[in-house]
């Protein structure tokens, strides 16, 4: 038994004791922040941390009817904290009307935290708080951490690259090698780059509430050690209402930027408040919070070093004097988005705990010309980055939300499609492009290392449309990406590249290929399965895509976590509606299609799905692990999402042997 069991032992005795008189009452407490593990479970330790990472203690305590909260202290190892000026807090007011044990929040109830707290000493250790109400009648609750310790073994990581591609569970990997490599007699004519790195594990990718992770946790559990809520990044769950409030962990950026002086760097497809890029940088436990998300990127550059900034998400940037909710023309004319009901303030013990600035509810902001004015230069297209040579710091915004996919921004490149010219993006950069000046510019006269996540987001997208095409294309895309930062570790063998993905999406699987010929009607019957499918080939031009993914005898994709959707086998013309754009309500988006489940409702035929909406969904499927360079030798085996933040630790910290 453990000191853990033993406490709550004694609890459950002291419990019992008061039971029996009903004039002696005491406050309770409905959570302790950093989660521990129930005690029948003591044999694995739920929050873990890197040496001297920071992160906030913090617990709700509600007391008897008619008295408050007159204070309360935490203690590591039997021993009371003795909290640096301004760095405690106690709210008792915007609090979740009911606890995380779903009954009603008492009044009076009180959330007390200690904030940016660290430990140096490996080992797990005990945490309790103590609360002591207005009468005088105390309680305290225990829990336990773990601080992981590194072991000096020779030779560090300097440079992390981390390529996340969202959703990209082992079918989609298999898709993107068959169409872009081809098959023949059994074998791959080829490789795809993330194929090529040596060492390859399986990631568990549950969220702290749930098997079936969404992108915020997904990313966050790689980059902080810990486990979040869905929907949460960077941040422990906690009862009140402010998204921006919660206990945070230190992210790897952070930590080691702070200790080490590493840069940032932020690649990403998608919308740059998505998920996936925000869960490295900005925490909240609101993932959809974009004004106060981008603002965070630019305030708190000090804390996570930011230095390269690319994506989509022009919206969040651009001033908003009219704060307007009307999507049909967003804040009218230039685009914006940025509202106050997303943005951020700061509560006081966050900002002098963290060092983090304030924040303000500023619609109203020029990002851009703040961005500018902090010395980071600023381009909005493919032309605009290729001239600004290597700036010390760079800010691209090529969307004004997620950026097209690779399908569409080839065909625009092909003069076969002007598709993207609807989204008022004609010359936008592809990942790979992206990739190779985020490198240039990170690497540029660094000793100290950087950071860099890059992202292929839309593979995770499409898939949630079914759009099979065009996810295999983006996954084709992520892979020259992975070849890019592959061909930088080559030459600087200080690096450490892990390519991977946040969680499966969709239930991809390759059920086989079209029949040869396909019918004027398509249905289940054009399925070739087992030997009939033979090898699919595609012709790939010399852009490095597919010339055309319609061909005979094509790759036919099922989804096992689909909602209803038409399909006619053949790729669409017009990329799914996208909600996220500021003008999806109006000419000429809102002529593509809406949804899988109007799609070709006039030409497909009906495939009914397992689940309600209109979109697939993610999986709780374990994705694939790839890793190159110094310090991939860690990454073997079946291991949690958790893990891959210590093994980044060992191979930055301590290094291999
Ligand atoms: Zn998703």
């Amino acid at each position: 038994m453990n000191s853990f069991n033993i406490i709550q032992k004694c609890l459950g005795v002291v419990g019992v004791i008061f039971a029996a008189s009903a004039s002696i009452a005491a406050p309770t407490i409905s959570r302790l922040t950093p989660p521990s593990n129930p005690p029948s479970a003591d044999a694995v330790t739920l929050a873990r941390f890197l040496p001297g990472q920071r992160f906030d203690l913090q617990a709700t305590v509600s007391p008897d009817a008619g008295a408050s909260i007159a204070s309360f202290s935490f203690a590591v190892d039997g021993v009371a904290l003795k909290p640096a000026a301004n760095t405690v807090g106690m709210v008792t007011t915007g609090l979740n009307a009911k606890l995380s044990d779903g009954t009603a929040t008492p009044a009076n109830t009180a959330v007390v935290s200690l904030r940016a707290y660290s430990n140096a000493v490996p080992g797990v250790h005990t945490l309790s708080v103590t609360a002591v109400q207005s009468d005088g009648q105390k309680v305290t609750r225990s829990g336990n951490f773990e601080v992981v310790g590194i072991t000096r073994q020779g030779h560090v990581a300097k440079n992390i690259i981390l390529l996340l591609g969202d959703g990209m569970g082992a079918a989609h990997r298999t898709a993107a090698r068959i169409m872009v490599k081809g098959y023949a007699q059994g074998k791959a004519q080829g490789r795809l780059a993330m194929d090529t790195f040596p060492y390859t594990g399986m990631v568990m990718t549950s969220s702290l509430n749930s098997i079936v992770t969404d992108s915020a946790p997904g990313m966050s559990n790689y980059v902080s050690g810990n486990k979040a809520n869905n929907n949460e990044e960077g941040v422990f769950p906690d009862d009140t209402v402010d998204a921006f409030d919660n206990p945070r962990i230190e992210y790897l950026s952070e930590y080691l930027h702070r200790l080490k002086g590493k840069r940032l760097g932020i690649v990403t497809t998608a919308d740059v408040f998505d998920a996936t890029p925000a869960a490295n940088a900005v925490h909240t436990s609101n993932r959809g919070n974009g004004t106060g998300i981008v603002d965070q990127y630019l305030d708190d550059r000090k804390l996570t070093g930011l230095t390269v900034l690319m994506g989509g998400g022009r919206k969040w940037f651009l001033p908003n004097s009219s704060d307007s909710s009307d999507k049909t023309s967003p804040q009218a004319i230039n685009g914006s988005q940025r509202k106050a009901s997303s943005d951020y303030v700061l509560p006081g013990d966050i900002v002098a705990g963290w060092g983090a600035a304030p924040g303000a509810t500023d619609p109203e902001r020029d990002l851009i010309a703040d961005f500018t004015a902090a010395g980071y230069a600023y381009v909005a297209d493919k032309a605009g980055m290729d001239a600004a040579g290597n700036p010390d710091k760079l800010l691209g915004l090529f969307a004004y939300s997620n950026m097209n996919v690779a399908f569409d921004k080839i065909n625009k490149r092909r003069g076969v499609s002007t598709i993207v010219d609807d989204f008022g993006f004609p010359d936008q950069p592809m990942l790979d492009e992206m990739a190779d000046k985020a490198l240039k510019v990170l690497s540029k006269n660094n000793r100290d290392g950087f950071y860099l996540m890059i992202e292929g987001a839309s593979i995770d997208k499409q898939a949630h449309l079914m759009d099979t095409d065009r996810w295999i294309e983006e996954t084709i895309e992520f892979d020259r990406a992975v070849k890019v930062a592959r061909d930088f570790a080559a030459t600087h063998p200080d690096t450490l590249v892990i390519v991977t993905a946040d969680h499966e999406c969709a239930g991809a699987a390759i059920i086989g290929a079209a029949a040869a010929v396909m019918p004027a009607y398509p249905s289940a019957a054009t399925v070739a399965t087992y030997e009939a499918a033979r090898f699919p080939k595609y012709t790939i031009a010399a852009d490095g895509y597919p010339q055309t993914t319609d061909v005979p005898g094509r790759m036919l994709i099922g989804y096992g976590a689909n909602a209803d959707r038409y399909e006619t086998w053949l790729s669409s013309d017009q990329p799914t509606q996208d909600s996220q754009q500021p003008f999806v309500g109006a000419p000429p988006l809102n002529a593509h299609p809406r949804n899988p489940a109007l799609r070709n409702a006039s030409t497909g035929f009906l495939i009914t799905g397992q689940i309600p909406g209109s979109q697939a969904v993610h999986t709780a499927s374990d994705v694939p692990l790839s890793a190159f360079g110094r310090g991939a030798s860690l990454f073997t085996g079946v291991f949690d999402n958790t893990d891959v933040f210590f093994k980044i630790g060992q191979a930055v910290l301590g290094g291999i042997k």
